[in-house]
C-alpha cells in the first residue's frame, strides 16, 4: 500500500522560490576583483534567474543541454545556475584554477553549449574557444562596462537578462533529473563528472543543516570562502537559500586580510573553506592582533584539519571548528565531527582528539570499510581499510561514464580513501589509497605525520610521499615549508615528531622547502611533489 502524502518533486528550484518568498530581503553581498561590494537578496536572484531561463530558452538551450560557468562566487553566478537548473539544463561549474588544457578537455567531455564566465577569466575563454568549438556564446558575469575586451563576441550578464521577462515556470519536472555536473580536479587520472541530480542536491541541503551538521539558520551570515565550482560551494548554494542565511560571495581574493575584512564588515557568523585559507586568515589575524567581532564557526574540510587550526580558533578566538568529509562523488559533505553524546562528556583537551577526525556519517548514509578483497573490517578505531560509501547523496557512476562500473556488488561506492571508524562512530582518513606509504607491507599514514609535523611552530605546511626504497619497497619523506621569518632543521623535527609517531614511520629525509605545491582547490598537490622528488635518492643509513 502506497502512502497518502503529496508527490511533490524535490527539485532544486522551489528552494530558491522559498528563499524569495519567506526570506526575500535577506541580504546577498557579492564582492567584485577590484574590491566593490555590490548588495542584492533572494527577491532579487530569483527574478534574475527567472531571466537567465527566458534568456537561455530564447538562445535554443533545451531540457539537459550543459550550460558552463567558469567564475568566482558572486550574486549573478548564482542567478546563473537557479535559471539553469530551474529550466532543466544542467549547470556545468568549470574550475578557473585548472590548466586550460584540462578546462578544454572538460568542456568538451561535457558537451557545453553556453559559458558565463567571470570578466578577470577573459584570456582563459579566449584560449578556450579555440578548443571547445561547442560553445555557442560567452556572457560575461558584468555589466556592459565592465566588459572585458575580447577577440570573440562576448555580452554583458545584465545586457543579456534585460528585456527578458522575470516569471518562467520552472520544475515540473523528474526529481532524478540531472541539475548540476562538477568534475573531480584529477588529482587521481583524468577529471570525471559527478552529476547530480535535482533530488540529491535537494537531500543533501536538507542533511547538512541538521543541528549535529553545519546547523546553518536564518540568523546567520555566511561567508562562502569555498568556490561554488567546488562541488556546489559544499552544498550551501543550496542549504543557504534553503534557510534564508544571508550570503557572502568573497570573489576571487582569498588572502587573508580580503577575507577577514570581509568577515568583519558583513557581521559573518559562520564560514567554510579548506584548511591552507583558514591558514592565511588566522596568520593575518595574529600579525595585525585583530579578533572577531561575530564569527562564530567555521567548517574546515577537503584535507585533514591540522590541529594548531582548531586550537587557535578554540582558544584564542571562541571560534568552533566544524571539521567534515565528503568529496565530489558524495555533493559533498558526507561526514561531520561534532560531538555525540559520550564525546560531548569528555573534557575539552579530549574532545579534540575527535574533532581531528573526519567525523560521524550524515543520516542517510550507509560506511563500510573493507581490505583489497572486498572483506569487511572492524569498527575499531584501530584497523584501516578502504572506505566504501552508500546513499542517496552518493554517485553511482560518471557523466559518459568510463568506468562503467564504480559500485561494489552492494552497491557502495569506493571513496579511494584509507580511514579507520572507532566504536563511537567517528571515522578517521588515514591517506588517499595512492598516498598512503607502504613500508615492509605496512601502512604509513602520511596525513597523521604532515599533521603532526604542521603543529612544530614553524611549521607552514607539511606533506609526506613515499619514495622507493630496495629493502622496504616504500619509506616516508616529509617537506616542510617553514613560516615567513621562522628557522628550524631536520633535528628539530625529528624531536618533535620522536615519541608521537611509531619509530618505524620517522620520516628518512626532511626536505625544506620554499613552497609546497598546492592544487587548484588548495589542496597539497602530491603529483607534483612526486614529480619534483623524481631521480631523488633517499639517504643512505647504516641500519637498512
Ligand atoms: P579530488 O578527489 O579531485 O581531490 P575532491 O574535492 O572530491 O577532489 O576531494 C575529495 C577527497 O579529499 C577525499 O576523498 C579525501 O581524500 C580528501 N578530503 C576531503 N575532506 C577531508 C578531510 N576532512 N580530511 C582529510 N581528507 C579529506
Amino acid at each position: 500500500m502506497m502512502g497518502l502524502m503529496q508527490d511533490v518533486p524535490l527539485t532544486v528550484d522551489r528552494i530558491l522560490d522559498h528563499a524569495a518568498a519567506w526570506h526575500g530581503q535577506r541580504e546577498i553581498v557579492s564582492r567584485a576583483a577590484d574590491g566593490q561590494v555590490s548588495r542584492s537578496n533572494y527577491a532579487v536572484i530569483r527574478a534574475n534567474a527567472k531571466r537567465v531561463s527566458n534568456a537561455l530558452a530564447a538562445a535554443g538551450i533545451r531540457h539537459g543541454d550543459r550550460v558552463a560557468t567558469l567564475g568566482w562566487n558572486s550574486t549573478r553566478h548564482l542567478a546563473a545556475w537557479y535559471g539553469t537548473a530551474g529550466m532543466g539544463a544542467i549547470l556545468h561549474t568549470l574550475n578557473p584554477r585548472l590548466y586550460l588544457e584540462q578546462i578544454a578537455y572538460i568542456a568538451n567531455h561535457a558537451g557545453d553549449r553556453l559559458l558565463f564566465a567571470d570578466p578577470a577569466c577573459a584570456d582563459i575563454v579566449g584560449a578556450l574557444l579555440r578548443e571547445v568549438p561547442a560553445i555557442e556564446a560567452v556572457i560575461f558575469f558584468c555589466d556592459r562596462d565592465g566588459l572585458p575586451g575580447s577577440t570573440f563576441p562576448a555580452i554583458a550578464f545584465d545586457d543579456w537578462i534585460s528585456g527578458h521577462p522575470a516569471e518562467f515556470a520552472w520544475g515540473g519536472f523528474d526529481e532524478r533529473t540531472a541539475c548540476g555536473l562538477c568534475y573531480t580536479s584529477g588529482t587521481t587520472g583524468n577529471p570525471k563528472g559527478v552529476l547530480y541530480s535535482h533530488r540529491s542536491n535537494s537531500l543533501h541541503a536538507l542533511m547538512t543543516l541538521q543541528r549535529d551538521a553545519l546547523a546553518l539558520s536564518a540568523r546567520d551570515s555566511i561567508l562562502l570562502v569555498v568556490p561554488m565550482y567546488h562541488a556546489n560551494g559544499w552544498g550551501a548554494v543550496f542549504s543557504a537559500p534553503a534557510v534564508g542565511a544571508k550570503l557572502v560571495l568573497p570573489g576571487q581574493r582569498m588572502d587573508g586580510e580580503s577575507i577577514y575584512n570581509l568577515i568583519e564588515a558583513e557581521a559573518v557568523t559562520y564560514s567554510a573553506a579548506v584548511p591552507t585559507v583558514w591558514q592565511m586568515l588566522l596568520q593575518y589575524v595574529q600579525a595585525h592582533g585583530l579578533g572577531f567581532s561575530t564569527l562564530e564557526r567555521v567548517t574546515i574540510g577537503g584535507s585533514a584539519c591540522p590541529e594548531s587550526i582548531v586550537r587557535t580558533f578554540r582558544d584564542d578566538y571562541r571560534v568552533d571548528v566544524i571539521h567534515g568529509w565528503g568529496m565530489t562523488e558524495t555533493s559533498p559533505l558526507a561526514t561531520v565531527s561534532v560531538p555525540n553524546a559520550s564525546v560531548a562528556r569528555l573534557s575539552d583537551d579530549e574532545q579534540i582528539r575527535f574533532k581531528l577526525k573526519q567525523g560521524r556519517l550524515l543520516c542517510g548514509l550507509e560506511f563500510k570499510l573493507v581490505d583489497d578483497d572486498g572483506n569487511r573490517l572492524p569498527h575499531d578505531g584501530r584497523t584501516p581499510g578502504r572506505l566504501m560509501i552508500r546513499g542517496p547523496t552518493i554517485a553511482s557512476g560518471y557523466f559518459r561514464g568510463e568506468q562503467a562500473e564504480v559500485l561494489d556488488a552492494e552497491g557502495f561506492f569506493d571513496t579511494g580513501d584509507i580511514s579507520t571508524i572507532d566504536s563511537e562512530g567517528y571515522m578517521q582518513i588515514t591517506d588517499r589509497a595512492k598516498d598512503v606509504v607502504k613500508s615492509g607491507g605496512e601502512w604509513i599514514s602520511s596525513i597523521e605525520i604532515e599533521n603532526i609535523a604542521m603543529g612544530h611552530p614553524a611549521v607552514q605546511l607539511a606533506a609526506v610521499v613515499g619514495v622507493a626504497h630496495p629493502k622496504w619497497d616504500e619509506r616516508p619523506v616529509l617537506l616542510c615549508q617553514l613560516r615567513q621569518g621562522m628557522t628550524a632543521g631536520a633535528s628539530d623535527l625529528r624531536d618533535h615528531l620522536a615519541g608521537r609517531i611509531a619509530k618505524w614511520w620517522m620520516p628518512d629525509d626532511i626536505i625544506f622547502v620554499s613552497e609546497i605545491p598546492l592544487g587548484p582547490t588548495g589542496k597539497i598537490d602530491k603529483r607534483a611533489i612526486r614529480a619534483s622528488l623524481q631521480g631523488y635518492a633517499l639517504p643512505f643509513r647504516a641500519a637498512d
